[in-house]
């Protein structure tokens, strides 16, 4: 039994199987603490290192690895500013198949980032009822790649690679002409990329702006906006696999962003999507992507035809309908402007409670304040259910008309004693200038007298 090896503690451990186990391990953590459990198993990991570390990044990263490696790789090497044929190409897992430590370090760190957007994708454009990715194999792989090979553009030529491309005291004329290196060179990588592998990644871009402009606050007429800001240009930039902390704790964790305007925005503005669309002008096809159409990468939307619970509306798409399993979308840090803009009349601007009000939104969640309006519901919505689905038209009007109750309820359970309805409710003047008055009677109720609609609506 030459393939038989013999530990302190055990009767025998074939290493075949030992082998074929460790390249089964989902990831490097599981494979680093496996091969310390025994002298046996790390004898075996050490007959066979390369192979088994190969399997174990492609369990990890899956049939995106050739285009993940290839990004680590040249963002390692700070291949800045190459023409395209200059880059790693994508054999490079043929061409050197040992990966490095860095290799894997860098590997493990995108790969978590990718994941996550793939969750995050999946939720906003395939199901809506899953926060984890319900991608099918070929969705996952093509949102991967796509991923990947941004991510790589952006390495190679956005912001890291800014300085190879002018230096700091370089006059007009060496900026307009590095801008035109850039534009040629960048327009060289998306030319050597297929028509579909361009779709693909005009649809992540356009998904992951609409993640980094939801950090502007919600409004419920546009879910999800998608605005061309330089913001959103500038993270791309940066990294595009970014945008998931973008997701978790706004864009102010987007250190290197600086809202005084340089000649640098002329290098970050529509980063990706000017090159890219350059390339389809020129191979005849449409610059924008058919909205009529099936989108790129998904290939089934799960509940495609559902409709608003309500209004049944037949122009809101099935995935900018909002139920308790996507609220949590809906904002991320509090878009205190945009949610004030939906109280009633002035009680917005009550000098005595406008304080606690902002407060406690920062601390609701949009799935906590969605659900928690609910509770309050009035009577002419009796027939609404909070596990409707509703479009945002109908979700901003529930969403109006019960604030205001919401946030005195809020009041009563922290022990608050409500004074006496004033006359004119959330309509009233006074409560937005004289605080004796805001404090004295309770404006987060209807009016019983007075202008009678709110002028907001
Ligand atoms: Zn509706
Ligand atoms: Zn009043």
């Amino acid at each position: 039994m030459g393939n038989t090896v013999h530990p302190m503690h055990s009767s025998f451990v074939n290493a075949d199987l030992v082998e074929c186990f460790l390249r089964f391990l989902p990831d490097f953590q599981c494979l680093a603490s496996t091969i310390l459990t025994s002298k046996a198993i790390y004898n075996v990991f050490q007959q066979h290192p390369r192979s088994v570390v190969r399997s174990v990044a492609y369990n990890l990263i899956g049939p995106a690895l050739p285009q993940a490696l290839r990004f680590v790789r040249c963002k390692n090497a700070q291949l800045y500013y190459k023409p395209v044929d200059e880059l790693l190409g994508e054999d490079d897992i043929q061409k050197n198949p040992v990966l490095s430590s860095e290799d894997i370090t860098s590997l493990v760190g995108i790969s978590t980032s990718v994941q996550e957007l793939e969750s995050l994708f999946s939720w906003r454009m395939k199901d809506r009822r899953f926060k984890t990715s319900q991608l099918s194999l070929a969705e996952s792989t093509r949102f991967q790649k796509a991923m990947y090979r941004m991510s790589l553009f952006s390495a190679v030529y956005g912001c890291n690679a800014h300085e190879s491309a002018i230096g700091s005291d370089s006059d007009q004329e060496e900026i307009d002409s590095a801008l035109e290196e850039a534009k040629t060179l960048r327009k060289g990588f998306f030319g050597s990329l297929s028509t579909p592998e361009l779709r693909d990644i005009q649809w992540v871009e356009t998904f992951l702006r609409g993640v980094i402009t939801r950090d502007y606050g919600v409004c419920f007429s546009t879910i999800p906006p998608e605005i061309y800001s330089p913001e959103s240009s500038f993270v791309l930039y940066c990294a595009p696999h970014h945008v998931i902390d973008v997701y978790k704790r706004g864009l102010d964790c987007i250190t290197e962003w600086d809202s005084d305007i340089t000649e640098e925005i002329l290098f970050y503005n529509d980063f990706i999507i000017e090159p890219l669309t350059s390339v389809l002008v020129d191979r005849t096809e449409q610059p924008l992507l058919p909205v009529t159409q099936k989108q790129p990468i998904i290939d089934e939307i799960v509940g495609e035809h559902d409709r608003c619970s309500q209004c049944r509306s037949d122009t809101v798409k099935c995935l900018d309908l909002w139920g308790p399993s996507n609220w949590g979308y809906l904002w991320g840090t509090p878009p205190l402007y945009s949610i004030e803009q939906l109280l009633k009349g002035h009680v917005g601007a009550n000098l005595a409670d406008r304080a606690h009000f902002l407060a406690l939104l920062c601390e609701t969640p949009a799935e906590d304040l969605v659900g928690g309006l609910f509770d309050y519901k009035t009577p002419a919505y009796s027939t609404w259910n909070k596990a409707d689905w509703l479009c945002p038209q109908c979700l901003e009007k529930f969403v109006r008309d019960h604030l205001h109750i919401w946030y005195l309820g809020q009041k009563v359970k922290r022990g608050d004693v409500i004074p006496d309805n004033c006359w004119y409710g959330y309509n009233c003047r006074t409560q937005t200038h004289r605080l004796a008055h805001a404090q004295k009677l309770n404006h987060w109720c209807e009016p019983t007298r007075g202008d009678a609609p709110p002028t907001n609506v």
